[in-house]
């Protein structure tokens, strides 16, 4: 093979290797999702305790209204039973009226809990459909990852092999040399394209252009702008 193609060739390779490296790097878990799954399941779990803490007062409250409740029977079998003097019945009555106004307010207050529970219910289902959606989605593009980072893997080791077939292609001195310059210059070897090096674009003197076209021993020759090989 012309030393100039098996170069040539080589730098192709590694182009398509570099590639699929950069394609395979970028394959990392996406930390836009991740953090707005984790937000997700505080919100969720600080909403589940709020519905508990609802719930229990309104457990409480309603023994209280039990209690209440009973109370004030007890004290109206007392009212009706006759055996009481004037005095005593006017304070039993002052005392039926406090409970009345407790009782009032304590069903008030339930009613608010069981709207404010009814409320944060809603919330937490539209919350745990939202965070099952994300999850699913989250988990096929973990999925989806894998697949597509496998088969790059596998793209790329069949790429390397060839590679090294490649670069058994090169002559040493000229390997050695392209991987110096692979270092340090993107790409390290370059096409004339229309008497412009193809690396960095400057004009080349004809005789130069000559020279490459018709170099007897096929070997590349340095751009004498960016020093990069040129190749016809
Ligand atoms: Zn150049």
């Amino acid at each position: 093979m012309d030393p100039r193609e098996a170069l040539w060739n080589l730098h192709l390779l590694d182009v398509a290797i570099a590639e699929r490296q950069a394609a395979a790097d970028a394959l990392a878990v996406d930390p836009t999702t991740a953090a707005r799954l984790a937000d997700l399941r505080q919100r969720l779990d600080s909403l589940r305790s709020r519905a508990r803490q609802v719930r229990s007062a309104q457990q409480a409250a309603e023994l209280q209204l039990q209690s209440l409740r009973d109370k004030r029977r007890r004290l109206e079998q007392e009212l009706y039973n006759g055996r009481l003097n004037p005095r005593e019945l006017v304070n039993l009555q002052r005392e039926l009226d406090a409970l009345a106004r407790q009782h009032a307010e304590l069903e008030n207050w339930i009613l608010e809990q069981m709207e404010e529970a009814e409320s944060v219910e809603r919330e937490l289902e539209q919350l745990d459909s939202e965070l099952r959606e994300l999850e699913a989605a989250y988990e096929a593009a973990v999925q989806d990852r894998a697949a597509r980072s496998r088969a790059l893997e596998a793209e790329l080791a069949v790429l390397r092999q060839r590679r090294e077939a490649q670069a058994a292609c090169v002559d040493a001195a000229l390997l050695e040399r392209y991987e110096r310059l692979r270092g340090r210059l993107h790409p390290p070897v370059a096409k004339l394209l229309g008497g412009v090096c193809g690396g960095c674009h400057v004009s080349l003197a004809p005789a130069f252009q000559e020279r490459l076209r018709s170099a007897d021993d096929g070997q590349p020759m340095a751009c004498p702008a960016c020093g990069r090989l040129l190749v016809p």
